[in-house]
């Protein structure tokens, strides 16, 4: 793989699972990264930065914070997202509103803060989180499946404005993987073991997915390796989807 020297990254959603993952990939192949998360508490030497997606000033405050402080952003890992259970009648508006507005307008959020810190990066790339959900029609999951396909539509309709500008935009799709938020689905489950054991021979391949797996697949698409790929939404889900 190629590396990332002298590059800056952030990683939204990034002290936990996925992104601590992706975060850990990125530094140990030369980024200087910068965690913003809800809770920033990672270790040297990935930075955590307070902020909240679902806020615009936090996360303007946090971007304003790296490029202060590293002076520069190259690469833009929104991932900070949350879930919701139940059919389409499950959740009150303001519950729509508040998953919507981390998984959806989080991302919208955050580029708006890098795009002009992207535009003066030789190596700009956004890679965006988004899920199984928008493809597998999961039961109980209408809210977050929703917010998920409008992050896929979004990584689209992205990709088309800025790779003319030299910022390439993708995402990644992961099937169910394991992560501290599934540990946490898990655990509140009556028989934990029996329940991952059943996650488990769900998944084509036998086993989750691994945070690992999906960060190799950002750190891939936020590369130059990827240089021509824009506008991709690629599945880490041992071929869920295609089922
Ligand atoms: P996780 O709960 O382990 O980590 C998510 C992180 O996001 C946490 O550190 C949390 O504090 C942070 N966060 C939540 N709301 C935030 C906000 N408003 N502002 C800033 N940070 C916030 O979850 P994970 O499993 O690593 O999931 C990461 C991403 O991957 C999410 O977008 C999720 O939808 C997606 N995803 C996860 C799975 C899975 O099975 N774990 C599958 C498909 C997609």
């Amino acid at each position: 793989m190629t590396d990332f020297e002298g590059l800056v990254a952030v990683v939204t959603g990034g002290a936990s699972g996925i992104g601590l993952a992706t975060a850990r990939l990125l530094a140990s192949r030369g980024a200087r990264v910068a965690c913003l998360d809800l809770n920033p508490q990672v270790d040297e030497p990935l930075r955590g930065i307070r902020a909240d997606v679902s806020d615009d000033d936090s996360v303007r405050a946090a971007i304003d914070a790296v490029v202060a402080e590293f002076g520069r952003l190259d690469v833009v890992v929104n991932n900070a997202g949350i879930g919701a259970q139940g059919d389409v009648a499950a959740n009150p508006d303001d519950e729509w509103r508040r998953v919507w507005d981390v998984n959806v307008g989080g991302i919208v959020r955050v580029t708006r803060a890098a795009l002009p810190h992207l535009r003066r990066s030789p190596a700009a790339a956004v890679v965006n989180t988004g899920s199984i959900a928008a493809w597998a029609g999961l039961p109980q999951r209408a809210l977050y499946s929703a917010t998920k396909g409008a992050v896929h539509a979004l990584t689209l309709a992205m990709a088309a404005d800025h790779v003319r500008e030299g910022i390439r935009v993708n995402a990644v799709a992961p099937g169910t993987a394991d992560t501290p938020w599934v540990g946490r689905l898990l655990d509140s489950a009556p028989d934990p073991d029996a329940e991952r054991a059943a996650l488990e021979a769900r998944q084509p391949h036998g086993r989750l997915v691994s945070a690992d797996e999906v960060a190799g697949a950002i750190a891939y698409l936020a590369s130059p390796l990827s240089g021509s790929t824009a506008g991709t939404v690629l599945a880490v889900d041992g071929g869920m989807h295609g089922l």
